[in-house]
């Protein structure tokens, strides 16, 4: 099974990928991840990426296209993938169409969430990740022990555009260059949407009841 999380920043799809993987065993695949990695590891990626991203803007789709390219070639996703955070715009969306036929892979599914603006700003402002991908919130969704990771003890952090400036400018490119995503899919007759506001185990149960027909 293959899968698209599309939402705006913070709607919860790295939340919601995390209890997905461990279901039905798809390969999660961030490309936040993945770019905040090449940025610790200061690579020329990362280093191109870096200014985009703590400005809130989307980086380049020519960079995006490579990443994803390379990812859906390796052997690890052959048994299916979810894809968390690509793609973002409809040129993103047009390569990924065209390079899945090539890997004999097809989408199965976008789960479209939803979550109302002024929500999803209270949800950047106290999120709190870790390296490992595992996000947290300092009101809704604590660690068990403040400022660490549940999963592997490292130290949480606060991301440089999850403040006030930066947050703002993404909701606006996510409405502009990332919503006009839901009609494609729409018109392409595989997504399914998502109410993302409430319980984190509701949500995920919202879920399942989509992914269990696939
Ligand atoms: P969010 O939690 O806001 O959904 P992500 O962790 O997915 O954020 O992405 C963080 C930042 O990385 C984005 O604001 C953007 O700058 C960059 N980024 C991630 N994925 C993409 C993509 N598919 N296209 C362009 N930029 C991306
Ligand atoms: P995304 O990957 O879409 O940017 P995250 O999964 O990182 O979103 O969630 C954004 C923030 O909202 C995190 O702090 C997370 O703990 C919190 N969060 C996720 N789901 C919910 C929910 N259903 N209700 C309240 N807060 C949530
Ligand atoms: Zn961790």
């Amino acid at each position: 099974m293959n899968i698209v999380l599309l939402g705006p920043p913070g709607s919860g799809k790295g939340t919601q990928a995390k209890m997905i993987a461990d279901k039905y065993k798809v390969k999660h695949i961030s490309t936040g991840d993945i770019l905040r990695e090449n940025v610790r590891n200061s690579t020329t990626l990362g280093t191109e990426a870096k200014k985009y991203m703590d400005a809130g803007k989307l980086v380049p789709d020519a960079l995006l296209i490579d990443i994803i390219k390379d990812r859906l070639a390796k052997p690890d996703v052959r048994s299916g993938w979810m894809l968390d955070g690509y793609p973002r715009t409809l040129p993103q969306a047009e390569a990924m169409g065209n390079i899945m036929p090539g890997l004999g892979q097809k989408l199965d599914v976008v789960l479209n969430i939803d979550v109302p603006d002024e929500e999803l700003v209270q949800r950047l402002s106290g999120r709190r990740m870790c390296k490992c991908g595992t996000s947290y919130h300092i009101q809704f969704n604590p660690p068990k022990e403040t400022g660490k990771c549940d999963v592997c003890g490292e130290e949480l952090y606060h991301r440089d555009d999850d403040k006030a400036e930066a947050i703002m400018q993404r909701l606006e490119t996510y409405h502009n260059q990332t919503q006009p995503l839901i009609e494609y899919y729409s018109k392409k007759g595989v997504i399914a949407n998502i109410k993302g506001s409430g319980d984190i185990k509701q949500i995920f149960a919202e879920i399942t009841k989509v992914l269990d027909k696939f």
